[in-house]
């Protein structure tokens, strides 16, 4: 895969550490220029008696920029919609779209619109995740590349983008490919760690670690991540490269 610019959109402050934040370390080494779009103000990310949502929101967001900074991700777009209530609603297609015909990524990298639960039944999946999931299919297609999708979006200047890759992040089943985050493993930890509001004193370390490593099983890394990928738009230079033969995907990611 042949990436300059990828982006990754997410429901709260946290989710994309927890998420692929190994895979994009490794992406913004490499030179790939990352963007975040957080959709929520994550001011519903405690159970404390007297928290304020608007206090609660200033911490987080300020913490979600602390995780950028580690990354590499300079370019952050908080939507702010409150946490918990995130509906699919043509005003958050609109948002979004608007992000993604402005910077206009090779690769979105969005959260699984069919997640209910996880395989062990032990986790039932914020709606929020869910929601900002099926947004994102909404934009890949029609509404970011589609020309009457939109129209004040034109008149804003932000012509059409189709999408050549979207990739889900997801818990391993599904997957088809693997990014392998060795290297990254330890930056993707700090960044997760900069969500002090959310980590407090939970051994994150070993968790990511052990999730990491399931994935990678059989793979031939130590760590990775693990996506379901759609390739919407071939790239005329990944025409012209299948045309030259040879040359399976770049640097250190597998499909299997
Ligand atoms: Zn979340």
């Amino acid at each position: 895969m042949n990436v300059e610019r990828a982006m990754v959109i997410f429901a709260h402050p946290d989710d994309a550490e927890f998420g692929t934040a190994g895979t994009v370390a490794s992406w913004a080494r490499s030179g790939i220029e990352v963007a975040y779009v957080c959709v929520t103000d994550g001011s519903a990310g405690s159970n404390e008696p007297g928290v304020v949502r608007e206090e609660l929101a200033e911490i987080r967001m300020a913490e979600q920029r602390a995780a950028c900074d580690v990354l590499g991700v300079e370019d952050l777009t908080i939507v702010g919609i409150q946490d918990g209530y995130v509906e699919l609603t043509l005003d958050l297609r609109r948002a979004l779209t608007r992000e993604v015909r402005r910077f206009r990524p090779d690769v979105l990298v969005a959260p699984d619109p069919t997640r209910y639960w996880d395989d062990s039944r032990s986790y039932i999946n914020h709606i929020d995740h869910r929601t900002v999931g099926q947004a994102c299919m909404a934009v890949a297609n029609p509404d970011s590349s589609t020309r009457p999708m939109f129209p004040e979006l034109l008149a804003e200047g932000f012509e059409p983008h189709e999408l050549p890759y979207l990739w889900i992040g997801t818990f391993g089943a599904e997957a088809d490919t693997y990014i392998d985050i060795t290297e990254t493993i330890e930056t993707k930890i700090e960044a997760l760690r900069c969500h002090k509001s959310q980590i407090h004193d939970w051994p994150v370390d070993e968790w990511i670690r052990d999730r990491a490593r399931e994935r990678a099983e059989g793979h031939g890394f130590e760590y990775a991540e693990a996506f379901k990928t759609f390739k919407l738009r071939e790239r005329e230079e990944e025409r012209r490269q299948a045309d030259e033969a040879s040359a399976g995907d770049s640097g250190g990611q597998g499909r299997g």
